[in-house]
């Protein structure tokens, strides 16, 4: 980012993460560099993918589903037990949850693209190692450099945290315009659908996340 984006930046109270510099070993280059892989050949690297202990306990990997041209993202954390049964991210009743988020927001499940800050499942869903968001998240990184979303939703704490390289809260994360760089990308932290399951009354703050969404989308769109 040059001086003066970043001033501007300053000026409107943006906040702005700079994405913590993925390795290159192992076949994953930082999004950018010369050896990218495309679509294809990125989906066969997480399906063979052994670079971190998840690979020994899962069933199968999770690459993500959705447009590969889609305008959001949505990024969660890892997959759960339906997920790492059925290779397809958000199923099961939070899946469902977001799939009416999605839609309070104008958006069929098929116009969004879906991922995981993991994909293969940590046994019995205990939250990520820092050691497997590292090996990781590469992957997603990459996903983000082909799709080039105008908005990457962040549901949950963790995701928000490993996503945005930062321990804050995810009430301090949520009701603010993040920058996710190098990909210059919006990014908007709610709460994870399956939080929503256990705290139905966080419905209403979920609303104001997606308004709030809708907003920066249609500032990019215009
Ligand atoms: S979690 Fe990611 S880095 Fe670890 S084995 Fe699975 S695909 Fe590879």
């Amino acid at each position: 980012m040059d001086a003066r984006r970043a001033a501007v930046l300053e000026t409107l109270g943006v906040d702005r993460f700079v994405a913590r510099a993925p390795p290159v070993a192992g076949g994953v280059a930082p999004a950018g560099a010369v050896s990218a892989p495309g679509w294809d050949e990125l989906a066969a690297q997480v399906a063979g993918c052994t670079r971190c202990g998840l690979a020994a306990t899962r069933n199968r990997t999770v690459f993500g589903v959705g447009d590969r041209a889609a305008r959001w993202l949505i990024v969660g954390e890892a997959p759960g037990a339906d997920e790492d049964r059925q290779g397809e991210p958000f199923v099961g009743r939070a899946g469902e949850l977001l799939n009416s988020m999605l839609r309070a927001a104008g958006l069929g499940r098929g116009e969004v693209f879906i991922a995981n800050i993991l994909k293969c499942r940590p046994p019995a869903n205990r939250d990520p190692l820092p050691e497997e968001v590292r090996c990781c998240l590469p992957y997603l990184h990459r996903q983000i450099a082909l799709i080039g979303p105008q908005l990457i939703l962040c549901v949950g704490r963790i995701a928000a945290q490993a996503l945005l390289g930062v321990a804050t809260p995810i009430g301090q994360l949520r009701g603010r315009k993040h920058v996710l760089e190098p990909h210059g990308t919006p990014v908007i932290v709610t709460y994870h659908p399956a939080y929503l399951l256990r705290s139905p009354g966080e419905k209403r703050k979920v609303w104001q996340d997606l308004r709030l969404a809708l907003e920066v989308t249609r500032g990019r769109s215009a």
